[in-house]
């Protein structure tokens, strides 16, 4: 595996290069929170950024996103015709992804690229986009990345790893897409290789060390789905949940959405949006009957789906990359690091 050195003052000029060939996403504060958005001319990602308040998941998976259009006007040929929406899927790149961003990524395609069933707006979107990551050196309190089968330093994902030294940037070339966004952009001060990976291991494990916060996990996979369907937790946990739906908007592996049609005049737009299952409505059928009515089966359906069902379905691990964020933003202090450890340890009641 090739390191590249990039000396911090040529950073921004080397950003301007890419600029010309790619579109560039990347980290920027805005009032009081930190958002992945579009780079302008004359914008640069924010390599000292905290956590970003949502996910750059918006980057292929937009929050609103219309899909389909047609036209009503019956003067018009293919009137009341669906077709797609034309999009720009010319070269993108995100930069300064962290690495368990990255990887949720991983666990979107698993639902959007199937064999079964390829979605083309998050396929083409995928296929365009290379994922510049930056380590992540000191680990929020809320970063419990590490005993999800990712971390500060996680790979999977990435197209490149950049790594911040102080004066510098190491970056670990991972993939040829990563390698040519740094031929576009002029970083290719190559550097002794064994060297660099030594300072690379050394960082890594210091970061994975300041992570204070783990789950355990390890049991999960052999609970009988039913017995923790039935456990008798559910109604505590949920008893203070507002059904909000911030836990699922800033997760970087929900992917739940809702499909509406909107009209203005004559133009008429199919559109998906996110969608949460702490709503009442996601459920809601057109008879008037709602499978989770109650609170209690949103929470369980929300935790379950994460730590179970995904678990259960694909083997590899849980549906959550421990960034924090819900346990950070939930209004009333629902933490599924204390969901998932009274999942592993529960144990049904065998009296009844
Ligand atoms: S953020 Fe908290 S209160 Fe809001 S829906 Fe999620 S668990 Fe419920
Ligand atoms: S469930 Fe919470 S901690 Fe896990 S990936 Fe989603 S937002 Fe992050």
């Amino acid at each position: 595996m090739k390191v590249i050195k990039i000396n911090k003052k040529d950073w921004e000029n080397g950003i301007n290069q890419s600029k010309k060939e790619y579109q560039l996403f990347g980290p920027v504060k805005e009032k009081d929170n930190y958002i992945f958005k579009k780079l302008q001319l004359d914008e640069y990602p924010d390599m000292e950024h905290k956590d970003t308040l949502v996910s750059p998941k918006s980057i292929l998976f937009p929050q609103t996103e219309k899909i389909l259009q047609t036209n009503l006007d019956e003067s018009i040929d293919d009137h009341h015709i669906m077709k797609q929406v034309k999009k720009d899927y010319s070269k993108r790149a995100v930069i300064s992804i962290k690495p368990y961003d990255a990887k949720a990524i991983q666990i979107l395609n698993l639902n959007f690229d199937t064999d079964e069933y390829k979605d083309p707006y998050w396929c083409e979107a995928y296929k365009a986009t290379t994922f510049i990551g930056l380590a992540v050196n000191n680990p929020s309190v809320f970063d419990f990345s590490s005993s999800t089968n990712t971390g500060p330093f996680a790979e999977q994902g990435l197209d490149v790893l950049l790594i911040d030294c102080s004066k510098e940037y190491l970056a670990k070339v991972l993939t040829d897409k990563g390698q040519a966004f740094l031929d576009v952009a002029g970083f290719n001060q190559e550097t002794d290789n064994k060297k660099a990976i030594e300072i690379i291991n050394n960082m890594k494990k210091k970061a994975e060390n300041a992570i204070s916060s783990q789950i355990s996990t390890q049991n999960l996979k052999d609970k009988n789905t039913l017995d923790l369907y039935e456990a008798p937790f559910w109604d505590d946990i949920a008893f203070s949940c507002i059904n909000c739906g911030t836990c699922s908007f800033v997760c970087p592996t929900c992917w739940c959405f809702d499909i509406q049609d909107e009209t203005k005049g004559n133009l008429s737009y199919r559109i998906r949006n996110w969608d949460t299952c702490m709503s009442p409505l996601f459920t809601l059928h057109a008879s008037g009957h709602n499978p989770r009515g109650e609170k209690t089966m949103r929470v369980r359906q929300r935790f379950m789906h994460k730590l179970k069902y995904f678990l259960d379905k694909y083997d590899n691990g849980i549906m959550c990359v421990g960034c924090g964020r819900c346990v950070k933003l939930c209004p009333v202090n629902i933490d599924i690091r204390k969901v998932c450890n009274l999942m592993n340890s529960h144990e049904p009641d065998t009296d009844n």
